[in-house]
């Protein structure tokens, strides 16, 4: 097996100099955390041996240069280029992903633009990604796609291959009513993008947790314990944690000499990339008000601060870098002096040995996120405190805080709670500050890149072969396919029972929509004119409906889930057998009072049966309610003869003994039949394909779980398969 990952950029950049290509590795958690576990494919147990990482080089690329770049970016880096222009990859990264979704997802709607440009570019991005991704791909190839720039790729590759993929999200999933403010078409397909693949991962539980909100109210679908289910697959969402690589930050030697802590000047550090997500200002602030409240603190203690810059090409970036400035020279002009700067700021970005040492010289780390997907910083400061000693301050709007709950946890939209845990974490024994390192170190060690990344591959593999492995045995085949039909030709007396919504037609919004269009009474018909074949539709839907709708057909018909029977030629209903309704009094008036909490659902009422349906209801509102509607009924219903069925958005109180299972028996009762096929899609469908007999041929459509013996993938391949039986 190999694994194929996919980001936006490659780990490498690729550049050209006189005439010369120079490579170089990039930095970044998400490189170094992956080389680690890359580095060590093949050396374990997992079934992955090789990988290759697929990505944008960094640069645009003559088109005559690609297949030399091509071959030495695999050779030194196991990695294969996307080649794409400078400009499309600007306009996508400076445009819908870093203008759009990022604000929107760290919950800064007032940065977020919403250009159709941007949009369009988006997509453009992602399809041309896809077809890059079909060229390289194996079939023994397993995918991993990161992060927010490529969100509709999942769905994208999933139209086209059946390998497993897993995608990641390294930025938060934001709350339902934040992401709703996308417009209609993007917020609809980046969903969709998502569950394309077999396994959705997140830092956070409230990350994943906003997901299948987001999944529930936009696009209407359902889950179950974070599991999603689609015609072709099953998507599962769950949270994963990124770890950093403990070892490295932990072990590596630098010198003494620029990491031993200064007793008499306290160093507070605090390090990231420049973006109004980190909340620079609020931390310049807080230490600005901590001096004011603190003055026997003036000279004794300064803020390092080291800001990587970024996205320079947003107007946005560019303006927290004046105000950065500004706050920055108006601290030290107020509070500096000759021998003292209060603030010192280095605008670069640092390799990991340099960075260590400082983590290790600080006596607090400050990092003050008003919105931050992990903080990986967070954790490599953890971790490269050898001696244990140093306090780490930290905003609880990180999905690092969750794992790192022994340091100063913080809100920093408050200032003063900024000020006041600067002189907090100051005096905070060293005995507490080894005892709190201590902890979170051995979480780190554990929990570490290595493991994460294992645990999402593990899951992925083993998820998709759960629900492949069951369903695949099932899948009606060409060579299955093939013996039905010639069974079906090859047979004496045949019946074939059918099931109307989602096997003949397709499901609809509405129940009323669901007519049947001429080709389908026409295909009905001539099924029905092979003088061997008898045709029987069982149906949920109440006689005056079906009669509308199938009525002048001469086929066998039947309606309530089998209560009412109408015979092929006939006209009039009879009863399959003498049914009461008498309970339907004691079940109506608790349906009324559910219906009176829930606006939008509503009952149906038919002679013997009684249906509640939610689909027109708020669809999160009707998933809290449906639990205690079922229970209620289930306990009313012990006792009478009528029993409760929860199917897809209702609950169906019907008479005891009547289901499509009876009813089947009742149809091959009537004669011997050398051929027999069932097929149907609903949940009411499940008996009838239970009560076949041995050599029945019952067919499911759609991928879930099912008692009959095989699976079609969609309904138009049972109108396929129909119409190879009507040729
Ligand atoms: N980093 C670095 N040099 C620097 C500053 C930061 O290599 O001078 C690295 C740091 O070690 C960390 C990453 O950049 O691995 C920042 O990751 P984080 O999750 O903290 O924030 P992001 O930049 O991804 O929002």
């Amino acid at each position: 097996m190999r694994l194929l990952i996919v980001s936006n950029r490659l780990p490498v950049v690729v550049s050209k100099d006189n005439g010369e290509f120079t490579m170089t590795k990039s930095a970044g958690g998400l490189v170094s955390g992956m080389s680690d576990f890359l580095a060590g494919l093949g050396k374990n147990k997992s079934e992955i041996k090789e990988y290759v990482w697929m990505g944008w080089p960094g640069n645009s690329v003559e088109k005559e240069d690609e297949d030399h770049l091509r071959d030495r970016v695999r050779e030194e880096f196991n990695a294969s280029p996307v080649f794409l222009s400078k400009k499309l990859m600007d306009k996508v990264y400076l445009g819908f992903c870093n203008r759009t979704i990022w604000p929107l997802f760290h919950y800064f709607p007032n940065y977020a633009r919403f250009d159709l440009e941007f949009w369009e570019e988006y997509k453009r991005m992602n399809e041309i990604f896809r077809d890059e991704v079909l060229k390289e791909l194996r079939e023994d190839d397993i995918i991993w796609i990161h992060d927010y720039h490529l969100m509709l790729l999942p769905a994208l590759l999933r139209e086209k291959v059946q390998n497993p993929i897993g995608f990641f999200l390294h930025i938060p999933f934001p709350s339902y009513e934040m992401y709703r403010m996308l417009h209609k078409e993007s917020r609809t397909a980046i969903l969709e993008g998502l569950i394309g693949a077999d396994l959705v991962g997140f830092h956070t539980h409230d990350y994943t947790q906003h997901f299948l909100r987001c999944v529930l109210r936009i696009l209407g679908k359902e889950n179950h314990m974070g599991r999603i289910s689609m015609p072709d697959h099953t998507v599962e969402a769950e949270t994963f944690p990124m770890g950093i690589d403990f070892n490295k930050f932990n072990t590596m030697n630098v010198s003494p000499h620029i990491t031993t802590k200064n007793p008499k000047r306290k160093m507070v550090l605090s390090v990231d990339r420049l973006d109004y997500s980190k909340g620079i200002i609020n931390r310049l602030k807080g230490f600005e008000l901590f001096l004011e409240k603190n003055p026997e603190w003036i000279g004794k203690v300064y803020l390092n601060m080291i800001v990587v810059p970024s996205r320079t090409g947003v107007g946005s970036y560019k303006k927290i870098k004046s105000r950065l400035d500004e706050l920055v020279g108006q601290i030290n002009g107020n509070f500096g002096s000759m021998d003292w700067t209060p603030v010192i700021y280095q605008y670069t970005s640092l390799p990991h040995k340099q960075l260590i040492a400082q983590y290790r010289k600080s006596h607090v780390a400050l990092l003050t996120p008003l919105r931050d997907g992990m903080n990986l910083v967070a954790k490599e400061y953890i971790a490269s405190l050898r001696d244990q000693k140093g306090v780490l301050i930290l905003s609880e709007f990180t999905g690092a805080a969750k794992e790192l709950s022994e340091s100063v946890i913080i809100n920093p939209n408050n200032i003063d709670e900024i000020a006041d845990s600067i002189s907090e974490a100051l005096v905070i024994p060293v005995k507490d500050q080894i005892r709190r390192n201590k902890i979170m170190q051995k979480r780190l060690k554990r929990y570490d890149v290595t493991k994460w990344a294992n645990d999402f591959v593990n899951a992925l593999v083993e998820n998709t072969r759960v629900t492949r492995d069951s369903l695949s045995k099932k899948f009606l085949d060409p060579e299955l396919y093939k013996k039905l039909v010639s069974e079906y030709r090859g047979s004496k007396n045949r019946i074939v029972i059918v099931n109307y919504d989602g096997t003949l037609v397709p499901f609809t919004k509405y129940p009323a929509m669901a007519e049947p269009p001429d080709a389908l009474l026409g295909l009905l018909e001539t099924l029905d004119s092979q003088v061997k074949t008898d045709i029987v539709i069982i149906s949920g839907r109440g006689k005056d409906e079906l009669d509308e709708w199938l009525g002048e057909l001469p086929i066998n018909l039947t309606a309530e889930h089998g209560s009412w029977i109408r015979e092929a030629g006939r006209k009039e209903w009879r009863l399959l057998k003498p049914l009461s309704s008498e309970w339907k009094d004691e079940v109506i008036p608790i349906l009324e009072m559910y219906t009176d909490r829930l606006p939008g659902s509503f009952i149906q009422e038919r002679d013997y049966s009684v249906a509640w349906h939610y689909h027109r209801a708020d669809i999160e509102q009707a998933s809290q309610l449906v639990k205690e509607v079922n229970d209620h009924l289930l306990s009313i219903t012990t006792n009478i003869s009528a029993h409760v069925i929860h199917g897809s958005k209702v609950i169906e109180v019907s008479n005891s003994g009547i289901n499509k299972g009876e009813l089947a028996m009742h149809w091959l009762s009537r004669k011997e039949y050398d051929f027999i096929l069932a097929i149907g899609a609903g949940w009411s469908d499940e008996l009838l394909f239970q009560t076949m007999p041995e050599h029945a041929w019952s067919v499911k459509v759609g991928l879930s779980q099912t008692a009959a013996k095989y699976i079609i993938k969609e309904q138009k391949d049972a109108i396929s398969l129909l119409r190879k039986l009507g040729e």
